[in-house]
């Protein structure tokens, strides 16, 4: 296992650097490849959700309650004040911080059903339909925001097969089981409640098709494969090679 600033600093690494592709392919705006990467994040930080080490579980709830309540605030499309904006964001905050954290700390087992591919595809659904239902994203962009999520918890399963320490930097044993497993295999209700959530979300998710068809454009590929490494020497190195050139002339 990885601990916390493993998890962070490598996921935001890798969801910046496949949201940089997506931006530079023109398949997003440059807001949307900020939410992205930041995506990409907060999935790097979801499995681990079930922490029970009181401090830092305290600190991802209210990370994760602020990002959650200021995108409800920025994306509202209701006629609100900004007291009544700042109101119900305030109380979403609380919401999430409060009894949902209680919720998580009692009813969940650290490293159980959320520490799996399964939880990653319910995480990378949820946030489909919060991204489209609630936070008045259009279906391409709710769609990525969810695959980045998943990417996020997927790559965080991935640092804790490769690392043998905890979220705090504990050692943690072998035995203790496989990071990556696919489903939580000795939890089989939480297990089940995970799939059933996944599906339940599905069914609340906008088409997809859309996306999908602009991932398989050649066109999009071009621009991806021309944008991806330099084209010759850039500028800025030529400058540097010119200054060291001349100061190796006047020597
Ligand atoms: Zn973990």
């Amino acid at each position: 296992m990885a601990n916390f600033n493993t998890h962070v600093t490598g996921a935001a690494a890798f969801s910046g650097l496949l949201s940089t592709m997506f931006l530079k392919a023109d398949l997003v705006a440059l807001p949307d490849a900020f939410l992205l990467a930041f995506s990409g994040v907060v999935g790097g930080i979801l499995p681990d959700i079930d922490l029970k080490y009181s401090h830092p579980s305290k600190i991802v709830f209210t990370t994760l309650a602020v990002i959650i309540s200021l995108a409800w605030v920025f994306s509202s499309n209701a006629p609100l004040s900004v007291v009544e904006l700042w109101i119900f964001g305030l109380l979403l905050f609380l919401f999430i911080r409060y009894p949902v954290w209680a919720a998580f700390d009692k009813f969940t087992v650290h490293r159980g059903s959320l520490h799996s591919i399964a939880a990653a595809c319910m995480f990378g659904m949820g946030t489909v339909v919060l991204a489209f239902q609630c936070f008045n994203q259009a279906a391409d962009v709710a769609w990525l925001t969810g695959v980045f999520v998943f990417i996020g918890c997927i790559f965080h399963l991935t640092l804790d097969e490769i690392y043998s320490v905890d979220f705090m930097d504990q050692r943690i044993k072998r035995s203790f089981g496989s990071a990556m497993k696919l489903v939580d295999m000795d939890r089989i209700v939480p297990s089940s409640v995970v799939i059933l959530i996944t599906f339940l979300a599905w069914i609340f998710t906008p088409p997809s098709g859309g996306l999908l068809q602009q991932l398989t454009e050649p066109e999009y590929h071009e621009k991806l494969f021309d944008n991806f490494l330099p084209n010759g020497i850039p500028d800025y190195l030529q400058s540097v090679i010119s200054i060291g050139q001349n100061s190796r002339v006047k020597e």
